[in-house]
């Protein structure tokens, strides 16, 4: 069977809609999922549904099987993903799994901002349990950015601390889905680190301009420093650790930790990454 954990969130419905599509069969299917009444979709099409939770360990005792080939796709907690993760590793390779993809972070053990750590700690653990694996290392979705254009057009401006040269390579969420199912149907995969990234790193200036053409209304991009952005970001509600985390994610961008387009993943999914212009039309689309 393939396994997805996750599989009711954002990026994990979209890879098992992307199987589907390459015709996998909804029974060879497991989604791991917390909630098997939102997941009640999934098992109408015939997508088998096993209840589990990444904070207890036992409910994935009989999550795999040997030969099974499993992705992995990380926890919305950051700073408990190690232990959530080691529960779900330590499972696979109990049940001698054929493949473990984990979707992991662009720059992989490089990357050194705080977010990432969780990520470098579940790499070193999956490759410290001798599972034959395959990292799947994400660079930002473009919808993090696109998802509030409401907001931005609103306001006219989207305001982060990231220097207006600096670039980022972003794809949209079903560019990754399509690269995890790809290495999960696919062979030669295993052993194998892919940095996945948009094929063009774009400034948030082209973003604001891109943004302005097809809103019709002028948009800019303002650079604030960390301190302002912690401010705003705590000012609407964001927890002051997760404010550190975020403010500390554009000093990254900042610095070009997230501008790589080396093209594994367009190599992976077999066409070009899909641009940020198209992501923007389809978020401006859904407000109608
Ligand atoms: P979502 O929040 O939509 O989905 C996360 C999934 O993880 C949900 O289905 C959720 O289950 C499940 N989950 C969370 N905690 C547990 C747990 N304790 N036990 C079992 N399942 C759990 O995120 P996305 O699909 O958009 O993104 C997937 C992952 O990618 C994120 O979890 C995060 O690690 C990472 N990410 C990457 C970003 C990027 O830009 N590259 C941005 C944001 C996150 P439930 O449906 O029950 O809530």
């Amino acid at each position: 069977s393939i396994v997805i954990t996750g599989a009711n969130g954002q990026l994990g419905r979209l890879v098992i809609a992307d199987l589907l599509a390459r015709g996998v069969p909804a029974e060879g299917i497991t989604a791991v999922v917390r909630s098997a009444e939102k997941g009640a979709d999934l098992a109408a099409v015939g997508v088998r549904l096993h209840v589990a939770d990444y904070d207890e360990p036992s409910t994935f005792a009989d999550a795999f099987a040997a030969g099974d080939r499993v992705l992995l796709i990380s926890g919305s907690e950051p700073g408990r993903r190690g232990p959530q993760h080691q529960a779900v590793i330590d499972a696979a390779a109990a049940a001698g799994v054929a493949q473990l993809a984990y979707t992991g972070v662009f720059g992989g053990p490089d990357a050194w901002f705080a977010l990432a750590g969780d990520h470098r700690v579940t790499e070193a653990a999956i490759v410290a349990s001798g599972v034959p694996h395959t990292f799947l290392r994400n660079n930002w979705y473009s919808e993090m950015y696109t998802g509030d254009v409401a907001g931005i057009v609103a306001r006219g401006a989207v305001a982060n601390a990231v220097d207006p040269e600096s670039r980022i390579a972003t794809a949209p969420r079903k560019d990754f889905a399509a690269a995890a199912a790809a290495v999960l149907t696919g062979d030669g995969h295993l052993g194998r680190a892919y940095e996945l990234s948009g094929d063009t790193a774009w400034t948030f200036g082209e973003f604001a301009a891109e943004l302005s053409r097809q809103s019709g209304k002028s948009v800019t991009h303002a650079t604030v420093s960390p301190a302002e952005l912690k401010e705003i970001l705590v000012g609407a509600g964001v927890p002051d650790v997760f404010a550190d985390i975020l403010v500390e994610v554009d000093d990254a961008i900042d610095k070009g930790a997230l501008a790589g387009t080396p093209g594994d993943l367009s190599t992976l999914i077999g066409r070009p990454t899909t641009p940020i212009a198209d992501t923007i039309a389809a978020d401006l689309a859904k407000l109608g």
